[in-house]
Formats: C-alpha cells, structure tokens, sequence
C-alpha cells in the first residue's frame, strides 16, 4: 500500500510539474540534485553565484600548488547537467518570500517553488581587525580566493597566515610551496588543541617547522597595517611582523545572510529538524549552513564537514521525494593532511579525556594511534591515528559492535590500510599493549 500510495504521489508530482530550487551548487546541493534526479521526475534548479558548475572545495590547496588543473577539480562533465535534466542558473539569490514560495534573483527576477533546498554554506570569519580589508588580506574559502591567492603569491616574499586549524595550514603549506616566508600565528598554546591531544599537537608543530614556517604559538593578530597594501602585521605582544600578504584563517560560519528578514528561523546556522527541514513545511535546509535542533548523541549541531554535506543532501532528496527520510550521520569521522602527516579520526575521541574515557597510545617519531576507551568496561570509543593510514571499516565495526580495547588490539594489525606500501606499524601498536 505504501508503495502505490508513494508512485501515486510522484505521479502526481510530475503532473503538477512541481519545481525544487536549490541555492548553492556545493557538494550539499548538488548531492540532493543527483538523488532527487535518480527518484523522481521533479523539475530541479540549482542557483549559485561561485561557479557554474561544482568543484570540489577541498581540493583547492592542490590546484594552487599545481598538483591539479581546476578542470580536475569538476568530478561531472558539463554535458552532465542537462543529460539529467538538471537547470544551471549562476547568479545569486537576493530574496527568499516563503509565503509566496518564491526567491528573487540578482536581476530581480522571481522564481517560484515547490521545495526549496537551502544549501548556502559557509563563509569565512573576518573578525573586524584594523586593516582587514587592505589589499593582500585574504581567507580561503571561494574559487575566487584560490585566484586572488594565485595572483598575489607572485609578487610576495613574506606570508602571515592566522589561525591554528585545517585551513590555516593548508594556507601555509600552499605559500610554502611556491617557496614563501611563512610566520604561522595560533591563539592557542599547541596546534589544534580542540581536538588534538598535547603530543598529537607537538607532533604536528615540529612538522611544520621541519617544513620552514615559523610557527609562533600563543600568539593572535591584534592589527594590520598598511596604505591601500599590507605592510606588516602588530600581534597581540606588539611584534611586528613585515609580510605583503595576510591568510585570515579563524574558522567559518554558517552562510545565513539571505535569511534575514524572513520567517525561517535560523540561530548560528539555518534550524532543521531530523528531516532537515526548516519551520517552514517546504523548505530544508543542508551541508554547512544547516543547524540540527536535536543533534544525535555524540554529533554536534553544525558539522562543516564534507561528507556530512553529501549526506545530508542525499537524505533530504528522499524526504522531498515523498520517501521521508531521519538524518542519521552515524559514527564520527574525518581526515586531514598536515604537509605530509595524514591525520584520521573515528569516535568519540577528545583532546582531553572524558573522566569514565582512558587511552592507549603508542608513538614513534611522526606516527601515532590513541585508543579511547571507558576505563570501567574496556568498550572501544573511537581512534586518532597520525602518519599511519588505518581502515574505517575495522574501526566502525569495533564501535558499533562495543568490542573491547583487548578484542580490538588481538587483531588490530588488519586495520593497516597499505599493507603493500608501507610497514605495518600497527603490528607494533599490537605488541607493545600487555594482552
Ligand atoms: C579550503 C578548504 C578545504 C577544506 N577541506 C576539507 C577536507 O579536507 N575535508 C572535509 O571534510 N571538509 C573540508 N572542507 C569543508 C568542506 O569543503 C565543506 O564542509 C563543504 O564544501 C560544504 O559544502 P556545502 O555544499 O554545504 O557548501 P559550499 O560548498 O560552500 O557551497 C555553497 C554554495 O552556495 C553559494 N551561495 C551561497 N549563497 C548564495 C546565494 N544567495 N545565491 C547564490 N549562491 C549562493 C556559494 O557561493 C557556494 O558556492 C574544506 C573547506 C575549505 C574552504
């Protein structure tokens, strides 16, 4: 009965010829274009004003280093678009009338809708120091950056870059590549403290300083200065630094701007309830600009995150599709490139430990695996693994299963990811925990 209740629904959706706009072409959007496109006939436009067609994000820092062209970046050829029947409209979204169900675009047209899929991501937190908006001031974020970064490297010698996470370095990597002086400023008194432990961070910083940057810890941007173009940055102890390019770098927010002045409630990032859908019935918001009002144990509210970009788009195209859907991220994880030192995580695994959570770690020069677990029952709670490449699969089975730390360390050395490529550290790993 639920089946033909559901071809009778879509039946009826393409007879209305019912329209979904979403604004935003990143891989949220576009993972809910596709999904929708594979169930249903529904009519699908994607507005955005970054490109015309999507890219991937993080690959940026490879194209600014020459490793990719951009084209390499574009997974889709361009014929992909309207093969499946999916409208392109690059410009951006200046209104949004939810009662009338209609956007309105630059050029002052409107634009009406069914569902509207609200998928604007994030933008790069400028945090109103003197000086930021001199020339040679820039985040990472756009295809555009990417461009303006190009451009100014040439003509540079020296480099700040700001803020102690993931896009920080990959901006000091980037600068380092094309041989640039690089002073690398962190608030904070270890790199990644949030999330990685003390000697996963000492790791890390001694990385970066074996790469060349001047890594300066405890230490923020007070101002900067300059006539029209940077000249030097002042930090917080006075110092003066000469550089001719400044990589701001201090996280990003959710891209809400277009909200305002409407009904769709929005607190650090645009609400959604389990289905990923806003207060209002036809509207849903995903990917970086999406805030969870009910987060699933051990998940944050916003995750900027890719692969939860990518689901969420997936699972809100069944909801539109008449298939309602929970999003439901399940176990954590993400990875990184510190220059050369991979970084994975799987679990819960905090920089300073819960009271019930204890650790095994085992390290060897750049290379480390910390095992969480609760210091009660021995449960397995999650993994950080530093310059060793570790299989996902192995670990979430052994969270889902509640394997203990002894269980996990009998056979961890199948969790070795190249076992052609590289030594199987993690047979180590395995003999120096007392089974
Ligand atoms: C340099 C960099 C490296 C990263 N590396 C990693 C990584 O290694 N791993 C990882 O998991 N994540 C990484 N991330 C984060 C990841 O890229 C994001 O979580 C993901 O791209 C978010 O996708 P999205 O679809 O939500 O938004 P976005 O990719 O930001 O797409 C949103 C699009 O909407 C457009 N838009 C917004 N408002 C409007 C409007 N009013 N009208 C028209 N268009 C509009 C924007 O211009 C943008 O093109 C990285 C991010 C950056 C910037």
């Amino acid at each position: 009965l639920y089946h033909e209740k559901n071809e009778c629904y879509s039946t009826w959706q393409k007879i209305q010829n019912m329209r979904v706009v979403i604004i935003g072409n990143g891989v949220a959007g576009i993972s809910a274009a596709i999904e929708i496109r594979k169930q249903s006939d529904l009519e699908i436009t994607i507005i955005s004003d970054e490109t015309e067609y999507f890219f991937s994000r993080t690959a940026l820092m490879y194209v600014f280093m020459g490793h990719l062209k951009f084209e390499h970046t574009q997974p889709y050829p361009n014929t992909f678009w309207a093969d499946n029947r999916i409208k392109l409209i690059k410009t951006t979204v200046t209104k949004i009338k939810s009662a009338e169900n209609k956007i309105e675009l630059q050029d002052g047209t409107a634009l009406s809708y069914h569902y509207l899929v609200l998928a604007m991501g994030s933008k790069p937190n400028f945090l109103n120091w003197p000086g930021q908006n001199l020339d040679g001031v820039t985040g990472l974020y756009h295809k555009k950056d990417l461009e303006y970064l190009i451009q100014k490297t040439h003509s540079i010698e020296n480099a700040v870059v700001i803020g102690g996470g993931l896009i920080g370095i990959e901006m000091a990597e980037m600068l380092r590549s094309k041989g640039k002086q690089v002073t690398f400023l962190v608030r904070e008194a270890s790199f990644w403290n949030a999330v990685l432990s003390e000697n996963e961070s000492k790791i890390i910083e001694n990385h970066i300083r074996a790469h060349g940057v001047d890594l300066q810890l405890n230490t923020e941007l007070s101002h900067i200065i300059g006539a029209e173009k940077v000249k030097a940055i002042i930090t917080n102890q006075q110092k003066k630094i000469t550089c001719q390019l400044v990589g701001l770098a201090v996280g990003v927010s959710p891209n809400i701007g277009l909200l305002k002045d409407t009904e769709i409630k929005y607190k650090r990032g645009i609400l959604v309830n389990d289905f990923l859908q806003t207060n209002i019935e036809n509207v849903f918001a995903i990917g970086d600009c999406a805030e969870l009002t009910t987060p699933q144990p051990g998940r944050r509210p916003i995750e900027a995150v890719w692969y939860t970009a990518k689901m969420m788009g997936q699972t809100v195209a069944k909801t539109i599709c008449s298939q309602p859907e929970v999003y439901k991220p399940g176990i954590w994880f993400n990875s990184a490139k510190f220059f050369d030192i991979e970084y994975q995580t799987y679990g819960n695994v905090p920089a300073v430990l819960e009271p019930s959570q204890t650790e095994f770690l085992w390290q060897k020069k750049q290379q480390s695996i910390r095992l969480v677990y609760n210091r009660h029952s021995g449960v397995f709670q999650g993994v950080n693994a530093l310059g060793i490449r570790i299989k996902q699969d192995f670990f979430e089975k052994a969270i889902k299963e509640k394997q203990t730390i002894t269980q996990i360390l009998t056979h961890i050395e199948t969790a070795n990811f190249d076992p052609e490529f590289f030594k199987n550290r993690l047979r180590e790993v395995k003999n120096s925990y007392p089974l």
